[in-house]
């Protein structure tokens, strides 16, 4: 079929074929592709409101054994710059988050061999304690098969023990492309296979979590390949319906293994307004300004994104890899009413919780984003002596050696 043929279909309500996603994708002006975007994000959500949530991206460790060649976030085991954040760090970051109206932690970080199962559950027991209301969008599929891996219990036990200490949601990250020849060339086949990142997530549905999706785009990737991504999540949320939203950003290069050239904001547009195309089953598409910034932000709501995902306060990883965009509630806000929407602060399941903080209590701008830890701060909290270590260097290390 030609674009002529497939807008219209598209426009009824149709669903793509893989063939005429790839159609669009390669020969639609962008201008067009931004209008069926639009038109079916409009179908989705008349009301005329996009949305955004107050969170904290907290990386609760750098260390990490799967040595991604597209990640500038990781440091190797024995690193003396690598870390682990202590709880009672993690608390203050809660506290900070509560302050300014945030309501949830996105907490990931790299699969560190030294942190047993029983450090997760006590931290999110610990969490749970302090913070009853608070939520924890926490630990990514590659993130959970690890914690499997390492404690030699199945996926479906960790999912059930974490949800028992405090696990809210799963947020979806690692996904990268689900296409295995794209994983192994970017040495991430290892710490999940395209079926294995399928598979936590539907095990989590199963268990009655809600999560997110994700698409990293702009390594090794074809056009091809990026639909099969979109088409493999599109079927998983056609048998379980268990994801809130879906997230795509362009590979960032800087300090990378890989390293290349970043993706231009074109193309993030043109797999934006796809990714509405194509994931006809995903109520939600969030905006990525956090590498692309405000400004193709703003755009992206008129390139099929309803949300402008999250406030952020922290970030570590993708300004490790050279973005170190910032916008606060009352930026994000501007951006959405200039774009001619309402906005209204949600939850993760997409619940509105109402109006902006800023227009109801003084919040201090924030024009920077924080990091895990003061750069140099490597010292190691005390509870962890509480957790055996695997490596070597974790032994030495809770012995002070
Ligand atoms: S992307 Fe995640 S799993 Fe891969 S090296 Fe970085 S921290 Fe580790």
């Amino acid at each position: 079929m030609t674009v002529d043929q497939i807008v219209p279909k598209v426009m009824a309500g149709g669903r793509v074929s893989a063939a005429e996603a790839l159609e669009l994708y390669r020969h639609a002006p962008t201008h067009l592709l931004g209008r069926v975007a639009d038109a079916i994000r409009a179908r989705k959500h008349p009301d005329g409101l996009v949305t955004y949530i107050i969170d904290r991206n907290v990386n609760y460790t750098n260390i990490c054994v799967a040595r991604c060649n597209f990640c500038a976030f990781y440091r190797p085991v024995g690193a003396s710059d690598g870390y682990v954040l202590g709880f009672e760090e993690i608390f203050r970051k809660i506290d900070e988050t509560i302050a300014v109206g945030g309501n949830q932690l996105l907490l990931q970080g790299g699969h560190n061999p030294d942190l047993p199962i029983q450090w997760y559950e006590d931290l999110f027991r610990a969490v749970k304690a302090r913070y009853p209301e608070f939520k924890l969008h926490a630990l990514s599929p590659p993130e959970v098969l690890h914690i499997s891996r390492l404690n030699q219990v199945p996926v479906a036990t960790v999912v059930a023990r974490l949800v028992a200490a405090g696990l809210d949601s799963i947020p979806g990250g690692g996904a990268e492309i689900l296409v295995d020849r794209v994983r192994k060339l970017l040495n991430c086949y290892g710490k999940a296979s395209s079926d294995e990142w399928i598979d936590v997530m539907r095990d989590a549905h199963r268990a009655g979590l809600r999560t997110t999706a994700t698409m990293m785009y702009g390594t090794v990737e074809t056009h091809e390949e990026r639909i099969e991504h979109m088409l493999r999540l599109r079927d998983l949320q056609d048998e379980t319906g268990g994801f809130t939203a879906f997230i795509t950003w362009s590979y960032q290069p800087e300090h990378t293994e890989h390293g290349g050239y970043e993706e231009t904001g074109v193309d993030y547009l043109r797999t934006l307004a796809l990714s509405r195309i194509v994931l006809d089953n995903f109520d939600n598409l969030q905006a990525s300004w956090v590498t692309q910034g405000g400004k193709v932000g703003q755009l992206s709501l008129a390139y099929g994104a309803n949300d402008m995902g999250s406030v952020m306060i922290e970030e570590n990883v993708v300004r490790a890899a050279g973005a170190a965009y910032c916008m606060d509630e009352l930026e994000i806000v501007v951006n959405i009413e200039d774009a001619g929407f309402v906005p209204k602060r949600r939850n993760m399941h997409y619940e509105l919780l109402g109006d902006p903080v800023f227009r109801e209590r003084d919040v201090p701008r924030m024009l920077a984003l924080a990091t895990a830890r003061a750069d140099g701060d490597t010292s190691m909290p005390e509870e962890l002596r509480n957790y055996a270590a695997r490596s070597r260097a974790g032994k030495a290390l809770r012995l002070g050696q």
